[in-house]
Formats: structure tokens, sequence, C-alpha cells
């Protein structure tokens, strides 16, 4: 089989109501999506991570200068053919843009590989389970939304079947937060795992006074306090605390992450599949953690096909812990998809048809697509 052509879409879905974290305003969702296309007719789909950035940009790294790397190659050298990407875009590459725009291709190798071969992509990597344990990721800052607003909104997802709900804290003062905080254990009960994501918001000193407020809320993680280059920084939070450290989101690569297990400064890694480097490089990433006695805890927040890959990369991976389960306003996630990958008492199953076992809706993809 031969890679003949890579397709890149971005799309991009305003919100109803914009919501924010401690760092981030999003009045839309975006999502570039990736087709590979072979010599006999399966098509690979994946997904690159454009947060933080135009979705153009990561389009250009892979429409001008990846796709040289892929066009006439087998996609099953997936192993070699992303170590030819960063090793030839190492000078300008390494982190970032490009680590993410590979993340896609990447993805889409494994769905092709799996197509070929009839098999779920977790099965091919080698299946650990085949029903995950999601967690209902919200708690946003938005407009209107008060103490009661925010509580009844956790509470939701507890009825829902959720044992573990995660809300943004970091965008308003500490005491402010902290009121958040518990409105919202007091509305879930002492029984659901709550969890907390200041989104690298705060300094050390703050993270420090921060956890120690936090204790007698039986907080599950505290994710992303500081600085992601902060590494000894959250090395000194993690030792100071009981509660675990969980982080970081916006690292990317094996090196990354190995910086963060030899500092023990989170017992919580966060790589995403779309954004790390893709399938490949998490699998590598959680050898690391497995190694290291850590966990796995893979960041989700995009479309339908970031929640797929990140999916099958935790059934595959028996140090993996929750999946994130964005459950805020987004189009890309619930349309995009023909049967959408639906939780039932915060649990979803893996799909067993080939590949990821996703089918994009095509209409869905006409109507959000950006030009
Ligand atoms: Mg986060």
């Amino acid at each position: 089989m031969k890679i003949t052509e890579i397709e890149t879409i971005p799309l991009a879905a305003e919100l109803q109501e914009p919501i924010w974290d401690a760092q981030h305003y999003i009045p839309k969702r975006q999502a570039l999506i990736i087709k590979v296309y072979t010599d006999q007719g399966l098509i690979g789909l994946g997904e690159s991570a454009s947060f933080g950035g135009p979705i153009e940009t990561t389009k250009a790294v892979i429409d001008k200068e990846l796709k040289n790397y892929f066009i006439g190659k087998d996609p099953f050298d997936v192993e070699r053919l992303w170590d030819d990407v960063y090793k030839g875009t190492v000078q300008h590459g390494r982190r970032g843009i490009v680590i993410a725009a590979l993340s896609g291709i990447d993805i889409a190798l494994w769905d092709l590989i799996g197509k070929a071969t009839n098999k779920p992509v977790y099965k091919i990597l080698g299946g650990y389970r085949d029903e995950v344990e999601a967690y209902a990721s919200s708690g946003f800052y938005s407009e209107g939304r008060g103490l009661p607003q925010l509580a009844h909104m956790m509470e939701t997802y507890v009825k829902e079947g959720f044992k573990t709900v995660k809300m943004k804290v970091g965008g308003m003062s500490a005491k402010d937060d902290l009121k958040r905080v518990q409105a919202v254990r007091e509305a879930v009960g002492d029984e659901i795992g709550l969890a907390v994501d200041a989104n690298s918001n705060w300094d050390l000193p703050t993270a420090l006074w921060m956890a120690k407020q936090l204790e007698p809320f039986n907080i599950k993680w505290i994710e992303e306090p500081l600085m992601a280059d902060d590494v000894t920084g959250t090395a000194k939070l993690a030792n100071s605390t009981v509660i675990p450290i969980a982080g970081y989101e916006q690292d990317v690569t094996r090196y990354a992450f190995m910086e963060l297990i030899k500092n023990q400064a989170v017992y919580y890694l966060q790589p995403d599949a779309i954004w790390a480097g893709g399938i490949s490089e998490c699998k590598k990433i959680a050898a690391l953690a497995l190694a290291n006695h850590l966990a796995i805890m893979p960041h989700v927040f995009s479309s339908g096909v970031c929640l797929a890959a990140n999916l099958h990369f935790i059934a595959s991976t028996a140090n993996a812990h929750l999946l994130e389960l964005d459950r805020n306003e987004n189009p890309l996630r619930d349309e995009l998809i023909h049967h959408s990958l639906i939780h039932e008492n915060g649990r979803i199953k893996l799909p067993d048809s080939p590949g990821l076992g996703i089918e994009l809706n095509e209409e869905v993809i006409r109507k959000y697509t950006v030009s």
C-alpha cells in the first residue's frame, strides 16, 4: 500500500456562549482534520492540534512541508516515517507546531493500518481494556455563570453517571476560586472525584498556598498549576502536597515528558495524541511513565477524531487512568463523526470496527470548513 495524497481540512465552529479558562478566551472551536489517501482506496483519518494559533499555520506545515515525507511511502512504516520527519525538521521542529502537524498524520497512519488489517487500532497496539472510564471536563468561566449555575452544571454530570469531574481555577483571585471549588464540592457530594485545572496561571507561591487550601476539599488532582517550563517549581509543589499533580498538556514528545518524570514533578502525565507526537509518541511516553510507576491521563479537548485517537491510546495502555471527556459546547466533537462516541454512566465502549472506528459526516465538514 502506498500513500498518494494528504488532505488537510480546517474546521471552525462559533460558540453560542464563549467560555474561558485562566489563560484562554474561547469564542470558537477549531480542528484541523487530516485525510491520508492510498492507492488501495483506503483513507486514514487524523487530527493535528492547532491550539493557541491560527489553524492555517499548522495546515501550511503539512501542505508545504511534511506531506513530502509521506507521498509514495507505505503507511505501515509509521515508526520510520515519524523518525524521518523528526530528524528532517529538527532545526525548526522538535516542539510545537511541527510535532502537532506530525501528530495528525501519525494518527491517520494508525487508522490506515487498522483498516488494512481489519482490526481496531487499540487491538493492534495491544488491547488492554474494551471500555474506558471518562471524567466530565467542564466548569469553565462564562458570562453569567455564577456559583449556583456552576454548581448546578457540575451536578448534572454526576447525575449522568460520571464519578469524576473537573473544573477550572486560576482565572480569579485565589479566594474567589476557592469559593467556586467549595460550591462545586457541596453540589457533587463527597463521593465524587473533583479535580481542578489552573491552566498554568499560578506562580509557585500561589500554587503552594492554594494546594494547602484545597486539601480539605479532597481534590483528586491539580492540573497545570504552573508554567509548563517550570519543572522544578512543579516538583517543589508536588513535594509539598498530598494532592497529585497533573500536567503538562502543552508538552510534546518523549523528551519533554522525560523532564517531568526525571524531576518527579507530576503523577499524571497528560500527552494528547493530536499534539504530543501522535499515537506512536504517546505510547513511548506511556512506557516511560510505566517504568517510573506514573499514570497517563491524556488531554482531550477537540474534535471527535481527537477523542477517538486518545480513546484507542488509553484502551491500549496499562497505566492509563481516565479519559478527558470535554462537556462544553462543541459541534466538531458531537456532530463531526457518525455514531458519536457517547458515554454511558461516564464510560465509553471502544468501537469494534477497523481503524479508529469512526466515519466523518461530510455534510458537517462542508458546514464548518473555513476557506
Ligand atoms: Mg487542562
